[in-house]
């Protein structure tokens, strides 16, 4: 028996692997000190009251006989389907409750969702991405075509930067926007382009949106708010980060009924797929999660964003004073820097590491166009975040010698 050959492709985690080894090496040799880290893409915040409460109701309702429940139905509690195609209808997207699917969370969905598509496709991922977008498709076995960004595109490139080659089709392309690890985000007329493209060459796009409510700006949350979308897109969403359910684990996927290539529907595809696959999300988990879209749960959970966005501010004042380049932190927990005097971001890493002791990511961990860029979390805790913000203003200011 040969196992899946494709996990010979994968390479390691050498990121995250290459940060925690650094960290730990440095804090062996320097025990008295403490690090500022803004390289965590965790949440510090607790969960909201309003969320804690449904669970705790959740959990009584599981020691009744009346109230009870044993498995949910494998697309999604229609409660919790209800309440989330009701908070895409006040944004002005229709949807019914059957085009959402309640998930365990956006990673999982990742993974699972190329079940649609069979192997040997051709996968486009605007880079840089989110390391799980290659990965899951190096195990699909699927062709990978990279499209670059750059400073010169503010890191939303178009469908008309694709080469004009013949293999450059793709089946399958990645956004993400708000993007990890760029925060940089697409507007309308941006999203528009790349729904008429896909639309024009047959390709479905995986449109995540872990991140659309830090979205402060006029600019589309949703791929469905662009016309054509539901022709199109799948969209990928995540309580994680909107709601602090990293650990406690909940997304949705939003398949609209119109989406077809082939003759066949990818909303029936997936209700066929997830009745084989799974039993269900947890019904107090659903239950926290209904609680997020209730106008309490709404106005505390951006309480928790706002904290992370005065984060992001505070880290972007420095960088515009010493007047470097960025992008993010506006409507994304990330801020992501040009590293100053091109230098690479694993060099910028280590300096910051041995100068100032604070932790960031580098860049070239989420594809080669990110080497001598530079990201910053804003999850962190206001204390940090400060802290870690005027030691940077010292480092990098004017006439360092370290520099
Ligand atoms: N998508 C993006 C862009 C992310 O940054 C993350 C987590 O950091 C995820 C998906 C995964 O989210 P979840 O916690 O729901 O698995």
């Amino acid at each position: 028996m040969i196992p899946n050959k494709n996990y010979n492709n994968l390479k390691d985690s050498y990121l995250f692997f290459g940060i925690a080894q650094k960290t730990k090496k440095y804090l062996a040799e320097h025990p008295d000190k403490k690090l500022l880290r803004l390289g965590i893409g965790d949440v510090s915040l607790p969960l909201a009251p309003a969320v804690i409460r449904a669970l705790h109701e959740a959990v009584d309702d599981q020691a009744t006989k009346e109230n009870f429940h044993g498995y949910m139905p494998e697309c999604g509690a229609p409660f919790l389907r209800e309440t989330i195609a009701k908070y895409y209808n006040g944004r002005g997207v229709e949807l019914v409750s059957d085009e959402v699917f309640v998930s365990s969370g956006a990673s999982d969905e990742l993974g699972d969702i190329l079940d649609l598509f069979g192997r040997d496709k051709t996968v486009m991922i605007l880079e840089p991405a989110y390391p799980a977008y290659v990965d899951a498709n190096i195990i699909g076995g699927n062709r990978i075509i990279r499209l670059a960004a750059g400073q010169e595109n503010g890191f939303l490139p178009l469908p008309s930067e694709i080469p004009q080659e013949e293999d450059m089709y793709p089946d399958l392309i990645y956004i993400c926007s708000p993007n990890n690890p760029t925060g940089a985000t697409f507007d309308y007329a941006g999203l528009k382009e790349w729904v008429d493209y896909a639309n024009a060459v047959g390709a479905v796009i995986l449109f995540d949106a872990a991140y659309e409510a830090f979205i402060e700006e006029d600019i589309p949350h949703s791929i469905f708010e662009v016309e054509d979308a539901k022709k199109c897109a799948i969209e990928i969403c995540s309580l994680s980060k909107t709601a602090g359910f990293t650990g406690t684990r909940l997304g949705y996927t939003v398949i609209p009924k119109a989406l077809e290539r082939g003759g066949m529907n990818f909303n029936a595809m997936w209700v066929r797929n997830r009745t084989t696959k799974t039993n269900g999300v947890s019904y107090i988990i659903q239950k926290g999660g209904a609680a997020v879209f209730s106008d309490e749960g709404q106005k505390q959970i951006h309480e928790n964003i706002n904290v992370y966005k005065r984060n992001a501010k505070c880290i972007m004042s420095v960088l515009d004073e010493l007047g470097i380049w960025y992008t993010g932190g506006k409507n994304a927990p990330y801020v992501w820097m040009k590293c100053p005097n091109n230098m690479g971001s694993w060099e910028f890493f280590d300096l910051l590491l041995n100068e100032i002791q604070v932790v960031g990511t580098p860049g070239e961990g989420f594809g080669k166009c990110g080497e001598g860029y530079f990201r910053f979390s804003t999850f962190g805790s206001i204390e940090d975040t400060e802290e870690a913000a005027r030691r940077l203003k010292e480092l990098l200011g004017d006439k360092n010698e370290k520099l």
